[in-house]
């Protein structure tokens, strides 16, 4: 039997599973995290930390097809500026509670769309932002770019605001996949946007493309790839396009007869992922690729790669607050989400409170699992030692943890006592390995397929 064939028979064409941003993953969130865990949680933050903050704009110019992002589309400006008041609102809650001296590692503005906000907006956003938090020597401050939706004033507003990295969504350029999936972008509109944003000294540049997406064939996306190479983006993620139209109905616009078969996926994934490789870009756990000495190559490279809602970072700082409509914090102590929907979330702050929605707070079973977990995604490895050491839970719990895997996943694994790896030709099956540790019900349609 063929190494493939074994994967296969394991679930690697059918297999539906967690892309293990968090333990657990935001499905096994409930209400019993509320607003006063919260503000606990916050006011534990260590005086002097340093800490990173997510801002969720959910907003857009237009409704992509293909996206399964919780973001509304918006034809004017009106409901941004009332969503600025309810983010300074939480920001200015924040800034009574948190400790003294606690500063900004990492700044990230996603969404939806951030560069929908005007410059004014953006200036408006991060000065309040700073004001709450002031930036650490050598915070890094990123942003999602949509191409179409960016020009001269925003990004001279950003570049004011301390811009370091920036994010480009591509999917692909190939004008039929763009028509099909509903978001037309085009090469030079991109290479503008990249080209501004060197021209402000935004040195660090990332991009996203996708795979799987209707009508992508090996040549396409090869194609769409070497165009991206020709931006010289410092790190790319090549995300697998997950059709779940039942959960994100927009996509049934899309004709499932024009996407690629799970075999067919597997091809494009390889086709890029050696693209990437040729050119001389290190593989980022499962998904990312980055050019050597940069921050994920480095991190990699040392062990301290870690896992989080955007994909992979090399961010390592302890907590992440999530501020705006559905965002996410991560503390030591467990998760907490805000109200999903733009105005319960909205509601919530005019009321006076944090917005939180619902978390999960964490058992020491909870970090057992989420530490293995993360270590698999991130290094193809685990070893209980080191765990234990990062996490202060003993050895001997990571060693029984990790000895299930082999029983699991019989021939496939190099191990010893307490340490697994996954062999390079058995990394397509990383999910898949990784749901063994979950002791969560997956749900079998409420994931992307594990290619
Ligand atoms: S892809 Fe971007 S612009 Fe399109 S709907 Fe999703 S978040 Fe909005």
């Amino acid at each position: 039997m063929t190494v493939l064939s074994q994967l296969t028979a394991l679930g690697l064409f059918d297999a539906r599973v967690p892309r293990y941003t968090s333990y657990p993953t935001a499905p096994h969130f409930s209400g019993r995290v509320n607003a006063d865990d919260l503000c606990a949680w916050i006011g534990a933050v260590p005086e002097g930390a340093r800490i990173s903050l997510y801002v969720h704009i959910p907003f857009c110019r237009r409704l992509c097809w293909f996206c399964a992002c919780r973001t509304q589309g918006t034809a004017t400006g009106a409901p941004l500026a009332g969503y600025l008041d309810s983010l300074e609102a939480e920001l200015a809650l924040l800034g009574e509670i948190l400790p003294a001296g606690v500063t900004l590692s990492r700044l990230h503005l996603g969404g939806g769309t951030p560069t929908l906000l005007d410059p004014d907006q953006i200036r408006r956003l991060t000065g309040a932002i700073y004001a709450v938090v002031p930036r650490a020597p050598g915070s890094e401050v990123s942003v999602e770019i949509d191409p179409n939706e960016i020009g001269a004033p925003r990004l001279d507003a950003l570049a004011e605001a301390g811009l370091t990295r920036a994010s480009v969504g591509v999917q692909d350029f190939d004008p039929e996949i763009q028509e099909t999936i509903g978001r037309l972008q085009s090469y030079e509109a991109t290479l503008t946007a990249v080209d501004g944003l060197r021209a402000r000294g935004v040195a660090s540049l990332n991009a996203d493309i996708l795979y799987g997406l209707p009508h992508q064939t090996p040549a396409r996306i090869a194609d769409s790839v070497q165009k991206l190479l020709s931006l010289s983006p410092d790190r790319v993620a090549l995300f697998g396009y997950a059709h779940v139209p039942w959960m994100a109905r927009r996509q049934s616009v899309i004709p499932t007869d024009a996407l690629p078969t799970p075999q067919q996926r597997f091809e494009l994934f390889r086709t890029a992922r050696q693209l990437f490789l040729w050119d001389g870009y290190g593989e980022i756990g499962i998904d990312h690729f980055a050019r050597p000495g940069d921050g994920l190559d480095i991190a990699r490279r040392k062990g301290t790669l870690r896992r989080n809602f955007q994909g992979y970072t090399d961010d390592d700082a302890q907590v992440l607050i999530g501020l705006g409509a559905s965002a996410i914090s991560r503390f030591p102590q467990g998760y907490a989400q805000n109200a999903p929907a733009t105005s319960d979330y909205q509601a919530l702050v005019r009321d006076g409170g944090f917005a939180t929605a619902r978390g999960h707070a964490f058992s020491d079973e909870d970090r057992l699992r989420g530490a293995a977990i993360e270590a698999l995604m991130c290094d193809f490895a685990a070893d209980a030692t080191r765990l234990a050491r990062r996490t202060g839970l003993p050895e001997s719990r990571f060693a029984a943890l990790l000895a299930e895997l082999p029983r699991a996943f019989p021939g496939l694994l190099d191990h010893e006592a307490g340490r697994v790896r996954i062999p390079p030709d058995v990394r397509p099956l990383t999910r898949v390995i990784a749901r063994a540790l979950d002791a969560y019900a997956v749900s079998p349609t409420g994931h992307s397929l594990a290619v």
